[in-house]
C-alpha cells in the first residue's frame, strides 16, 4: 500500500459521497450465500490500492443506505450531517473517554454535555455517562439500583440477598430481559405489568403488583417505566408511576431510548412530565436525533452513586498522585475501559444548531408523523392500529382489495398477519422502502412507519412510502402467502 495506507484515506470520502448518492439505490438484496459468491471477501494475500477501492465500493453497493428517507425500517437512519463529521474527527483521533490525560477536551466536552442534558430532563443536580446504547444504559440503571439498596453486593455479590424484582411494562423493550439474565436476577424476576390500549403501563396493576410482592417478601427494586416504547411510542404515565415509586421506595428508571428526544422541545417536553422525578434515565440521541450509531446517555440523580457503584480504581489507570487534578479522570463511572468518545460528535450537532435546531426538527418530525398518520385515517385499505400519537410512531395494516369485502374473522386476521410481511418483502425487494412490521399483544402483524430528525422528511415523500406501501400490496395474491 502506498504511503501505510495514508493515500487511500484521502480517497474514502468521495468513496462514501458516491456509494451514497441520490441514485443509488436503498437496497440491492441479496441472500446470503448469493451475496457470499459476489463479495470478494478473502483476506489471506493483499491487494493493491485500486483493487481494495473495487472491493469496498462492492461492499456498499450492497450495503444498506441508511441515510436515504425511504429507510423506515429502524428507529435510526440518517445520520445529522454534523454529527458524521464528529463521527469522523472522533475515529481520526483515536482515543479513549477514560482519563483526562488521553482526552483532555473531549472529557469537559462529555461533562459539558451531560450537564446539559440533565438540566433539560430536569435533573438539576445528577450525573451521567454515555454508554454504547440503550440496552447497556438498562444495565447500569439495574447496577445503580441494586447498589444503592444493597451495597454490599459490589463484593460479596448475590448470595446473601433477598429475591428481587423489576417491574416493566408488556410493550417496554426487551433489553428488561438480558439486563435481568446478566445480572443474575434471572428472566423469572422481570414482572410484566399489563398496558392500556394505547400501549402505556396499567398504574393500578403496576401498584397491586408491588403491593402483592412486597406481601410475599420479596422486594420490588425497580420500575422501569418507558417513555416512548419501540413500537407503539407509548409513554407511560411517568407522574403517576413516580408517585408510586415514591410510596414504596422503588427505584424509578425510565427508558426514554426513544422518546426522550421529545424533550428536545418545548411543545413536545410535557408528554413526559414527571421524567425529572426519576432516579435513573436513559436516552439514545442515535435514535431519533440521528447521532450516529453509537451514542446513548445515562443518567442518574444521585451524585456520586455511578463512580461508588463501578469504580475498579485500576492503579495502573487512574493513578492518584498525577500531576492534574484527577477528579477529571471519569472513566472508572464505567465498566468499560477503553471508551470512545461519544458525546463529542452529539456536541457538534449541538453546537452546530443549538437548542432552537434540534427543537425545530423535533417539531417538524412530530409534524410529518402526524400527516402520515392522518393521510393513513383517511386513505382507502389502510387502517391504523392505535389512534393516539405520543412518538413519532404510526403503525397500521394496508389491506388489499382482495380482502376488503371479506369478514373480519380469525382466519382473515391469519392471512393479514401473512400479508404484510410478503408486502416488505416486496418492497425491499424492488428497493421502494425499508419500513418496520411486527406483531403486538393480540395484534397480527402490522406496520411501524417511524420518523426520525435526519434526513428532514417532506409530506410528498410521506405520500410517495404509502403509495409504495399500497402498490405492493395490490400485488399480493393468495397464492403467494
Ligand atoms: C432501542 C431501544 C432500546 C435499546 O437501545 P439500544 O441502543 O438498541 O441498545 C431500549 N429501549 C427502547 C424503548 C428502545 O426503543
Amino acid at each position: 500500500m502506498n504511503g501505510n495506507g495514508h493515500t487511500f484515506l484521502s480517497k474514502v470520502l468521495k468513496i462514501v459521497e458516491e456509494q451514497q448518492s441520490e441514485v443509488t439505490p436503498l437496497i440491492q438484496f441479496k441472500h446470503p450465500e448469493e451475496l457470499e459468491a459476489i463479495l470478494d471477501l478473502d483476506v489471506t494475500k493483499a491487494v493493491s490500492d485500486a483493487e481494495l477501492e473495487r472491493c469496498v465500493r462492492q461492499v456498499l453497493q450492497y450495503s444498506v443506505n441508511t441515510s436515504k428517507a425511504i429507510f423506515r425500517n429502524q428507529l435510526y437512519g440518517g445520520t445529522d450531517p454534523y454529527g458524521l463529521s464528529g463521527a469522523w474527527i472522533a475515529e481520526a483521533f483515536n482515543t479513549s473517554q477514560y482519563t483526562f490525560e488521553v482526552a483532555p477536551a473531549f472529557t469537559l466536552i462529555e461533562l459539558k454535555m451531560l450537564q446539559h442534558i440533565l438540566k433539560l430532563f430536569g435533573i438539576l443536580e445528577g450525573d451521567g455517562i454515555f454508554t454504547p446504547g440503550g440496552s447497556i444504559s438498562l444495565l447500569y440503571a439495574v447496577v445503580a439500583a441494586r447498589f444503592k439498596a444493597y451495597p454490599g453486593v459490589k463484593s460479596q455479590g448475590m448470595r446473601n440477598l433477598p429475591e428481587m424484582l423489576l417491574f416493566t411494562s408488556e410493550d417496554s423493550h426487551y433489553s428488561i430481559k438480558k439486563a435481568a439474565h446478566w445480572l443474575g436476577f434471572g428472566t423469572e424476576s422481570v414482572r410484566i405489568i399489563k398496558t392500556n390500549n394505547q400501549g402505556q403501563m396499567s398504574v393500578k396493576e403496576l401498584c397491586s403488583a408491588i403491593q402483592r410482592e412486597r406481601d410475599l417478601g420479596r422486594i420490588p427494586l425497580m420500575v422501569n417505566a418507558t417513555a416512548g416504547t419501540t413500537v407503539f411510542g407509548a409513554i407511560d404515565d411517568l407522574e403517576a408511576i413516580a408517585e408510586i415509586c415514591q410510596k414504596f421506595g422503588v427505584w424509578m428508571h425510565v427508558d426514554a431510548c426513544w422518546g426522550g428526544s421529545l424533550m428536545l422541545s418545548s411543545n413536545q417536553r410535557s408528554k413526559l412530565k414527571g421524567i425529572e422525578r426519576a432516579d435513573s434515565i436513559s436516552w439514545n440521541p442515535h435514535k431519533m436525533t440521528g447521532a450516529p450509531l453509537q451514542c446513548s446517555v445515562f443518567m442518574v440523580r444521585m451524585r456520586g452513586l455511578l463512580h461508588e457503584c463501578n469504580s475498579a480504581s485500576a492503579q495502573y489507570l487512574f493513578q492518584q498522585d498525577k500531576f492534574y487534578d484527577v477528579r477529571y479522570d471519569t472513566g472508572d463511572k464505567s465498566v468499560q475501559c477503553g471508551r470512545k468518545i461519544d458525546a463529542f460528535k452529539l456536541w457538534m450537532m449541538w453546537k452546530a444548531r443549538g437548542d432552537a435546531g434540534l427543537s425545530k426538527l423535533t417539531d417538524h418530525t412530530m409534524n410529518i408523523a402526524s400527516f402520515c398518520q392522518n393521510a393513513i385515517s383517511e386513505k382507502p385499505g389502510f387502517r391504523l392500529v392505535t389512534g393516539v400519537m405520543q412518538c413519532p410512531n404510526v403503525c397500521f395494516w394496508y389491506i388489499p382489495t382482495f380482502m376488503r369485502e371479506r369478514q373480519e374473522d380469525e382466519q382473515w386476521w391469519e392471512l393479514m398477519h401473512k400479508i404484510t410481511p410478503k408486502i416488505k418483502e416486496l418492497l425491499t425487494l424492488s428497493s421502494q422502502l425499508m419500513v418496520a412490521y411486527t406483531p403486538v399483544r393480540h395484534y397480527k402483524n402490522f406496520f411501524r412507519l417511524a420518523f426520525t430528525f435526519h434526513p428532514v422528511i417532506q409530506e410528498s415523500q410521506v405520500l410517495d412510502m404509502l403509495l409504495a406501501i399500497e402498490e405492493c400490496g395490490e400485488k399480493v395474491t393468495l397464492q403467494m402467502l
